[in-house]
């Protein structure tokens, strides 16, 4: 029977499917929403949380905003056909849509593409399997699109952020002065390196908090109720939940934050969290703001002389240039991107990111706060967390299911080319041309955690080695074959050949017992 042709009398026209990362009332889905006859379904179903253990706010966030947005639609008048996770007798999004197709029976099903390859499969087989086919709508979300990102790798064996970015830069006139650059250049990533001196951040202004309200607080009890296995908890909960409360997070940033957010990017403190980073990512990954909405307030600031342009222009970098980047980046090479493994990498990934339990000062504090808020900044998860791990040679597999499961802000169109492409180097240079690799040196300078650390960051060896430079040393010895006429690395590697046969086999030593002393741990 083909789809319709049983809908029994008040069956819905179309169904609206709306996924908990999907939140924006301008989205397509809602074009030419008729309320006499259209329904929304959204649906909270356990594997969400359980197919990677998705920490306890991660699991709270999404479905304190779903919750939120049912209830601003149905303030609408719009009928919302939704599934609270203790009602569900299906597990997942594709058995629970298929349930309700049975028994709603709509003419037609409306949706959009979500953040996640799996389930365009799961979903689409399960209204396949029910006779339908969705009708999957436009991503307005994005500022590009799948065909603009195609012709852009279109004959690029490698693919650069940087002509991407000024692509879109042009497209969008944002931050530009007619045809050039405003402020006369593209990149200001050499006037945003600063770390921060021996006195540390000094006194920082708190952000913007959002206490959980009511609908919020029984989600909060809901989670940790049925999730208490779950990493993390939900303590700590403060994010914004609505469209309202995201804005307001956004004017906090843009007040108290954005001037100093480029110079100081790349630095880390021990204890802080945010410093001048922005705590967007979740309210954006959600769809509750709009990337053109985010950087056109950046770009007011500074054409209002609130915020010099160093600052702004990195900040439009990262939401214009790398979060459009790595979503092409996902759609263009997935299904087979998620097995990329180019740097054969098979070591299990060390018990201690699960409980920051680790004499390590850097991790230890690092994944400690992860634990504790679901969220750390962008050059802790790049050279902390992914750094070790690639050091250490874990399988991509592992490290990409920790960075999806324990951040709030995971979604997978994301999380997955961070993790693999710029972090692991496990897409073999496909997005980014060389592995992001460190000794214990670099984050000697970019932070204050050496201080408070029992190993030394100068040392490779012996009782006081620093890990991260011992498995410096030794990710060069492993790769030399690969990197030693890499116009980037060739240097790093030919610093190993200075080092004496007897250091470079007393390295190797170090590095198998600390691998060993890992797997164990
Ligand atoms: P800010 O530093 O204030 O940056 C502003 C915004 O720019 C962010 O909110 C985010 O939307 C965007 N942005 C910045 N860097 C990136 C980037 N590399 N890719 C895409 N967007 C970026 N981001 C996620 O949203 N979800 C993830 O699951 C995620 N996993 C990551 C895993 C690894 C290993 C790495 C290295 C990065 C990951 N990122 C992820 C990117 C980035 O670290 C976070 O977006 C950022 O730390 C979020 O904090 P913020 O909002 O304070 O960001």
């Amino acid at each position: 029977m083909p789809p319709g042709a049983g809908s029994h009398p008040g069956a819905p026209r179309h169904l609206v499917v709306v996924l908990g990362d999907q939140l924006n009332e301008d989205s397509a889905v809602f074009d030419g929403f008729d309320v006499g006859t259209d329904l929304v379904w959204m649906a909270e179903v356990r594997a969400e949380s359980t197919h990677v253990p998705s920490h306890q706010a991660r699991t709270a966030l999404f479905l304190a905003a779903m919750r939120h947005f049912r209830e601003a639609l149905r303030d609408r008048g719009i009928a919302v056909h939704y599934r609270e996770l203790d009602d569900a007798s299906a597990s997942t999004l594709g058995a629970a849509l298929a349930e309700d197709l049975a028994t709603l029976r709509p003419q037609a099903v409306v949706g959009v593409r979500p953040g996640e390859y799996r389930l365009v499969a799961e979903i689409g087989d399960a209204a396949g399997a029910r006779g339908y086919a969705i009708d999957w709508r436009e991503d307005r979300h994005f500022i590009s699109s799948d065909a603009e990102f195609a012709a852009f790798a279109h004959g690029r064996r490698e693919l650069r952020l940087e002509y991407f970015y000024r692509q879109l830069r042009r497209r969008t006139g944002l931050l530009m002065d007619g045809d050039a650059p405003a402020g006369g250049e593209w990149n200001y990533d050499a006037a945003n390196r600063a770390g921060f001196d021996a006195a540390g951040p000094g006194l920082l202004a708190p952000p913007r908090t959002f206490p959980p309200d009511a609908l919020t607080s029984q989600v909060l009890q809901l989670v940790a109720r049925v999730f208490s296995g779950n990493p993390g908890s939900v303590a700590h909960f403060d994010w914004p939940v609505t469209r309202a409360e995201a804005l307001l997070a956004l004017a906090d940033f843009i007040r108290q934050r954005l001037p100093l957010f480029g110079r100081y990017q790349d630095a880390m403190w021990g204890g802080e969290t945010l410093l001048y980073h922005s705590r967007l990512s979740a309210a954006l990954n959600l769809r509750l703001l709009s990337p053109l909405e985010v950087c056109q307030a950046a770009e007011a600031a500074y054409r209002a002389g609130r915020a010099p342009i160093e600052a702004v222009e990195g900040f439009v970098r990262q939401i214009l240039g790398w979060r459009e980047y790595v979503r092409g980046i996902y759609w263009h090479a997935m299904p087979a991107y998620a097995a990329g493994n180019a740097l054969a990498a098979h070591a299990p990934l060390p018990s201690f990111y699960w409980t920051g339990d680790t004499e390590f000062a850097c991790l230890a504090d690092t994944i400690g706060r992860t634990l504790d808020r679901g969220y750390a900044h962008h050059i802790e998860r790049l050279m902390v967390t992914g750094l070790f791990a690639l050091l250490l040679g874990v399988e991509p597999r592992a490290v990409h299911e920790w960075y999806l499961g324990i951040y709030v802000d995971a979604v997978e169109w994301v999380e997955l080319p961070n993790v693999l492409g710029m972090s692991q180097h496990a897409d073999g240079g496909l997005m980014a041309s060389k592995p992001y690799i460190a000794s214990g040196r670099y984050l000697d300078r970019a932070s204050d955690h050496c201080r408070r650390c029992p190993r030394d960051p100068a040392r490779a060896t012996g009782a006081t080695a620093c890990p991260f430079t011992t498995l410096y040393w030794d990710f060069l010895e492993r790769h030399a074959g690969r990197f030693e006429r890499h116009p980037r690395m060739a240097q790093q590697v030919r610093n190993l050949t200075r080092k004496t046969d007897a250091e470079r086999a007393e390295i190797r030593r170090t590095a198998d017992a600390l691998r060993e002393r890992c797997a164990l741990s």
